[in-house]
């Protein structure tokens, strides 16, 4: 093969060759040191571009124009490769073509080690990267295509041109736009036919024995399989090394982060902290809380009384919202002395808990509200708890028959239902806010559940940070409300040296070690 003398210079440099094409199969892994402040920015950005392939694959047709235009954006505005050609000249952001390889192979590694830890998580990554490999390996032109192949040494049986022959007219019948001459020139693979199930599924392909006859032109099909098969079993050895991995004490809370994380806000700055009254949270509950704080908040007036896994995620996602320390107090207190706890237990029990959660007892970190990556993949809910997501976490039945008891029409149901089936929760959650809201598109990709309030107040005009309840824009304040109980002056006197977590990694960690253990009483 014949190379420019430009290429030839940047080929001569070993990591240049690593990233001779611009498609990886990831059969290497990355050998150079990085800067965990690059290795955290790498990590998040492809778990952006995940996210987008997440949610462009359920909004469009995968083959489409649109599909593919939104997902070539998302390439380019998070600095990934996208030309066929490598050169060593900057682009408007300042990155070579091979950086953004460079990126793209060591960032799809870390999320490697994020993602294999579960096997939710591992079928999530797998999907995820599939679908960005199959538009990107479509997107090539025929000669890189078979570059590819040669490169990472996938060789397929093919048919011999007598073979062909003999085949001729079942092969033209049975793939989509090959003629005669097609398939004499057309390399035809014959693979086991589990290996191109896609094609089967869908008829476009010749069966016989057992194998499907794949034209050159479907080749993605195999290959996909292919990259699948290597991606899963690679992820399960790395799940193995795993414990080493997480020895390193800089890399386990950033690991552990990045298979929670969300991409986006957190949420821990309440704009309008004290701006929302307490009598506007049962209405709030009903037009504004997705589902999983509507589930919560119902539980709660219903018993006067939530587990600690229910208190966490309802008692970050309220001080979210922005109700004051003295206001939550008061809110759990009304609540739990209806119930079996009396005033006493409750200030001796909770009453710590709830001034911890806002970052004045114990270690001081002010905590954040659980994103939906979160709620979805931890501390999924048992017998009597109420917590999680109801779309991940409720059966489908009863999830069915709690939407229709809030009257959403049947076929918006369905489709509820049917995104659920697909393990697209957070999308399901997107079809309900546009369903309770009455519009077409939410115009968002929700993350979290504090989003989810904000952008409900924004269309129902009650500004969107936490004041106001469906559209109530004046704001009732509570009195003052004097905290009882033994912690009271500790707390008081200890609140000004609260020192606040900067890194994720490290609030990550204070979380796990300390928030969970705190509420572990029921
Ligand atoms: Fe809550 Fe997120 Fe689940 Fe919606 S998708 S119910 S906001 S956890």
């Amino acid at each position: 093969m014949q190379f420019s003398n430009r290429r030839r210079k940047l080929l001569s440099n070993p990591q240049n060759e690593l990233y001779g094409h611009c498609l990886q199969f990831y059969s290497q892994s990355p050998t150079e040191n990085i800067s965990l402040a690059e290795f955290e920015t790498f990590a998040v950005e492809r778990l952006k571009l995940l996210k987008t392939v997440e949610n462009l694959g359920v909004s469009y047709v995968k083959t489409t124009e649109q599909y593919q235009k939104k997902l070539f954006n998302e390439l380019l505005n998070l600095n990934f490769p996208y030309k066929t050609e490598a050169d060593d000249r900057k682009d408007q952001n300042g990155l070579t073509e091979f950086e953004k390889r460079r990126k793209d192979h060591i960032s799809h590694f870390i999320l490697r080690l994020a993602y294999c830890q579960t096997e939710d998580l591992r079928r999530w990554f797998i999907q995820q990267e599939m679908d960005l490999f199959r538009y990107r390996f479509s997107d090539l032109p025929a000669r890189y295509k078979t570059e590819f192949l040669h490169r990472n040494n996938l060789q397929y049986d093919t048919l011999s041109l007598e073979e062909k022959k003999a085949l001729s007219d079942k092969l033209i019948n049975s793939s989509y736009g090959i003629s005669g001459t097609m398939v004499v020139e057309q390399d035809f693979y014959k693979v086991p036919f589990q290996d191109a199930l896609d094609l089967v599924r869908s008829r476009k392909v010749f069966l016989k024995g057992g194998y499907a006859y794949i034209p050159h032109q479907d080749i993605i099909s195999i290959v996909l399989n292919d990259f699948r098969t290597r991606l899963s079993k690679a992820l399960a050895l790395t799940a193995r090394s795993l414990p080493a991995v997480q020895s390193d004490e800089r890399l386990q809370p950033l690991l552990n982060h990045l298979s929670h994380a969300y991409v986006g806000q957190d949420y821990s700055i309440q704009k309008n902290i004290g701006k929302i009254s307490l009598e506007q949270i049962d209405p709030l509950s009903g037009k504004s809380f997705p589902l999983c704080m509507r589930q919560l908040h119902k539980s709660l007036r219903d018993s006067h009384h939530l587990r600690h896994g229910g208190r966490m995620q309802y008692g970050l996602f309220l001080k979210g919202i922005g109700l004051t320390l003295d206001q939550a107090l008061q809110f759990w207190r009304s609540e739990f002395v209806k119930g079996k706890v009396d005033a006493d237990k409750f200030d001796k029990q909770y009453a710590y808990n709830v001034r911890h959660m806002f970052g004045k007892e114990g270690k001081r970190t002010d905590y954040t509200p659980y994103s939906c990556m979160k709620v979805i993949l931890s501390n999924a809910p048992s017998q009597g708890d109420f917590h999680g997501c109801p779309f991940r976490h409720s059966d489908p039945e009863l999830l069915k028959q709690k939407l229709q008891s809030y009257k959403l029409s049947p076929s918006g149901i369905a489709q509820i239902l049917d995104l659920v089936k697909g393990m697209h929760y957070q999308l399901a959650c997107q079809k309900y806010f546009e369903m309770t809201h009455g519009v077409e598109d939410s115009g968002f990709s929700l993350n979290h559940p504090n989003q989810y309030f904000i952008e409900s107040q924004k269309l129902l005009g009650g500004g969107g940070g936490g004041g106001g309840g469906g559209g109530v824009r004046e704001v009732k304040r509570e009195p003052e409300t004097p905290q009882r109980g033994q912690n009271q002056n500790a707390a008081t006197a200890k609140t000004s040296s609260a020192p606040k977590t900067q890194a994720l990694s490290a609030q990550d960690a204070a979380e796990m070690e300390d928030l969970d253990t705190l509420f572990m009483d029921e």
